[in-house]
């Protein structure tokens, strides 16, 4: 489905302001394409800084950049509900409808705050909601995570580093740390820093009575109680499990093309099954690789440039896998991680990502000034 257009005809509308979102709407925009990117909320959230906010006072209006001083009248503000690929229209609550020659679906994950925030909320009230967070974690003499893949892991770690005095428990189901795509130097790796902060990491174990418990609230000794019977008490429960394929935005209209997860089936030119002119990016595209900010921005430029080769007549590109890139912060003095499958020295993933969390690249990429700390 979709035909030949000339590029004065073109009208790409970009679903979902992640980091493949914005990504593809800034190589739009410096085309000179005309796009619409349509998020949820006014602002970019910035969620790789997202464990930080919820810990460090005055730190989250740094992680919610606004869409309209990038983008202006490109940005519109909405929930999309459903794709008309008959009439090439996207639907939006409320119905409004926006015409488009090409489509790019960026909706990402769902998951639990801090690390995801996936809310109808203010730039004002989505900052205030991280503040209102972080006195949670101030009154609590103990935290207990739950979930030690890479954010729970972060997170861990985190909050030894901002908060020296308090006990953290970390509790994985398996034995190995972080995400299965690291090397496992660089999952071992995360296990020593933990340790070395002082955080104590329960392998193995799986909290049995999760449904009973109050989480991201402070209530002082409940009881996490695990299948292997270790009882322990703490104050405060993050929950870092659980991503789940938000496909909310188009589950009605391509839901033959999706896995059981809800992510799109694309082909390597990151179409999306039986659609030459919609595209699949980031983590709701079943790509089978390392879901990460990373990667959207490359299959942002991958759909961009897919689009331009189209209307222009050229050969597709097609996307191919590198080797993982991921790096973990561990605090903001702290790290482990790979480039391209090579394993990092710790100062060094300190120095790229855990002293700022890359918000410099992300407020400069859409020329704004980041507010100061
Ligand atoms: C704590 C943490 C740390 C991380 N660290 C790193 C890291 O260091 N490096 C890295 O590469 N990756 C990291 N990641 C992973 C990375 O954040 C994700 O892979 C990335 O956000 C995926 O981008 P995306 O554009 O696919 O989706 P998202 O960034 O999730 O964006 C999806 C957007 O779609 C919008 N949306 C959803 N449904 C609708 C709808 N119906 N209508 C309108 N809008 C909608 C949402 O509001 C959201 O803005 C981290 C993730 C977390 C949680």
């Amino acid at each position: 489905m979709g035909g030949q257009v000339s590029t004065a005809d073109v009208h790409v509308v970009v679903v979902g302001g992640g980091f493949g979102g914005i990504a593809a709407a800034l190589r739009l925009q410096s085309r000179g394409l005309a796009f619409t990117l349509i998020d949820l909320r006014d602002s970019f959230h910035h969620n790789v800084a997202a464990l930080r906010a919820s810990l460090q006072p005055g730190f989250a209006k740094r992680t919610f950049i606004p869409y309209a001083n990038t983008f202006g009248d490109s940005f519109v503000q909405g929930r999309v509900e459903r794709i008309d690929t008959g009439r090439q229209a996207v639907v939006l609550e409320g119905g409004r409808e926006i015409q488009f020659t090409h489509l790019i679906l960026c909706t990402g994950t769902d998951g639990t705050f801090p690390g995801r925030f996936n809310t109808v909320a203010s730039h004002q009230s989505a900052v205030q909601s991280y503040e209102d967070f972080v006195g949670q974690v101030q009154a609590a003499d103990s935290v207990l995570v739950i979930g030690g893949g890479s954010t729970g892991v972060e997170m861990a770690a985190e909050i030894r580093t901002e908060y020296p005095d308090k006990k953290v428990v970390l509790v994985h189901s398996r034995m190995q740390l972080a995400d299965p795509d690291l090397l496992p130097i660089v999952r071992y790796q995360a296990k020593e820093v933990l340790l070395e902060k002082g955080v104590e990491v329960l392998l193995g174990h799986k909290v049995s009575n999760l449904s009973e418990l109050k989480l991201n609230a402070t209530t002082k000794n409940m009881e996490v109680v695990t299948d292997k019977g270790e009882r322990i008490k703490t104050d405060l429960i993050f929950c870092c499990t659980g991503l789940r394929v938000n496909s909310s935005a188009y589950k009605s209209s391509f839901s033959d093309h999706m896995t059981n997860s809800g992510a799109l089936k694309v082909n390597e030119h990151l179409q999306v099954e039986g659609f030459s002119n919609v595209f699949a990016i980031g983590d709701c595209n079943n790509v089978n690789e390392a879901k990460t900010a990373y990667n959207a921005e490359l299959h942002a430029g991958i759909a961009v440039g897919n689009i331009a080769n189209s209307v222009n007549g050229k050969r597709l590109t097609a996307y191919r896998t590198g080797n993982v890139t991921m790096l973990l912060a561990m605090g903001r003095d702290d790290g482990v991680g790979q480039v391209n499958g090579f394993q990092l020295p710790r100062c060094l993933v300190a120095l790229l990502k855990s002293r700022d969390l890359l918000l410099w690249k992300s407020w400069r990429e859409m020329k704004q000034k980041q507010p100061t700390p």
